[in-house]
Parts: structure tokens; sequence; C-alpha cells
């Protein structure tokens, strides 16, 4: 079973569909990660990532997202995976930088690239019960998913909760204006380039369950989800 969950930056994806696998006891893939993995890659190899790509950058990360094997692993402890690694290199910490965040546009926009991991997610989703967050599960990598969910919430409150978040990281929290600002524009340059990209654009499949979070606590969340999945179960 592959319970797709789609949405912007910022929406609560991955705190929801993590919660939602550990439930179900299902695994859990983030495929965000995956681009960010490959755009990691690409700033460690210099490649110029300005727009329009030229075909030598084109080529030099496609041949990343084909020939470099990214693999989850698991911290002590924790029942699902939170260790990303690229080519048997941890960059779980180096894949949420701002760097990142901008390079990863371009690079998640390249059909190449995006043609290489669809293909790694779907093997990876048909060996096993799974949750899979990303942009495109429900209308490209599974547009078949037994369960699809569309999780949006307004640009502030998705600002709000990730700068929060990238506050407790370092152990603060509270973020000021500027802070909270700067990951509003993110966020917004980000739900702009995702949406009017030409393949696989950030949308809600014609038959995903939207859900608002925006006044949703997390559980309420889960649990809506977790119910909706019992029932297609038992169906
Ligand atoms: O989910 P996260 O914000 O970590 O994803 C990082 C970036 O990867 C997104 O801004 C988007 O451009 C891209 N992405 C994508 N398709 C997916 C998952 C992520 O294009 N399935």
């Amino acid at each position: 079973m592959i319970i797709a969950i789609d949405g912007p930056a910022g929406s609560g994806k991955s705190t929801v569909a993590k919660l939602v696998a550990r439930e179900l006891g299902f695994g859990y893939l983030d495929t965000g990660a995956m681009y960010r993995a490959v755009a990691q890659r690409a700033i460690e190899d210099k490649i110029d990532l300005s727009e329009p790509l030229s075909e030598a950058s084109q080529a030099a990360i496609r041949y990343i997202a084909k020939t470099e094997t990214i693999e989850f692993g698991f911290t002590d402890g924790e029942p699902l995976p939170s260790v990303v690694m690229i080519s048997n290199k941890d960059v779980t910490k180096q894949i949420r930088t701002p760097e990142v965040d901008k390079a990863v546009s371009p690079v998640s926009a390249d059909p190449g690239v995006r043609e290489a991991l669809t293909e790694q997610q779907r093997v990876i989703g048909y060996s096993r019960d799974t949750v899979m967050e990303g942009r495109d599960i429900g209308t490209v990598v599974f547009p078949d998913a037994d369960c699809k969910v569309f999780l949006t919430a307004s640009a502030e409150e998705r600002a709000r909760r990730r700068s929060l978040q990238n506050a407790a990281k370092v152990g603060r929290d509270s973020v000021t204006e500027e802070e909270y600002a700067a990951v509003l524009a993110d966020i917004q340059r980000r739900d702009a380039y995702d949406s009017s990209r030409e393949h696989a654009p950030l949308a809600a499949a014609a038959d995903a369950w939207e859900l608002d979070s925006t006044d949703m606590s997390i559980e309420d969340v889960v649990g809506a989800i977790v119910e909706r999945v019992k029932q297609k179960q038992q169906a």
C-alpha cells in the first residue's frame, strides 16, 4: 500500500508522514531529501546552477542522479530512517542548509533528474507498504496510490513553523523577525517555482484529499489520515 503525502514547503508533510508511518508500521520515504542530496553533490562538484542551465550542467546533474546511490539510514533508537546518504556519504545536515534550499529548485526542475529519482522512488515503494512524501507522488510517481493527501497551510503559518523548527535545532525557542522574514521569502519563492515548473509541478491530484492544516494540530492531521487509511484497509 502506498500513502502519498504531497504539499508545499513547510506544510508539515515530514512530521505528519513520519508519524503516520510509525502508527501504521509502514516504511517512510522523504523524496525531497533525494532531490536535496543531488543538489548537495552538485554544489560539492561546483556545477554552475544558474538558470537556464547549460547543457554541461544538465548532463552533470543527471549523471549524479543516475549513478549515485541515495540511501536512508537509521539513528539508534529511532524507528524510521532519518539519516540521508549519497554514495555512502552522510549528508543529513548539509542538505538542510539555505544553500541547498536554493540549489534544489533548478535541480528538481530538470526532467532527467526527475526521471532517475522517480525510478528509484518506485522501486522503494514496490518493495513494501510506504508513506511517501513529496510534491508529485500522487500525480506522477504513484498515480494509483491507495491514499493521496495534499497537505497545505497558509504561507505565514508554514514560515512560522519552519523558522521555529530551525531555531529548535540550535537550542532556541524563539525567532527574530528577520529570521521569520527570510524563511517566509524562501517558502514563497519555492512555492512559486515548484508550482510553475514544466515537469511534475506541485499540484494536488484530482483524487487527492486536500487537508488545510493551518488551524489543525499535528495529532489531528495524523489521526485523520490514519483513520482514512484504516477504512481503506478494511474495504
Ligand atoms: O520537501 P522538501 O522541501 O525537502 O523538498 C525540497 C525540494 O525538492 C522542493 O522545493 C522541490 O523543489 C523538490 N521536490 C520535488 N519533488 C518531490 C519532492 C521535492 O520537486 N517529490
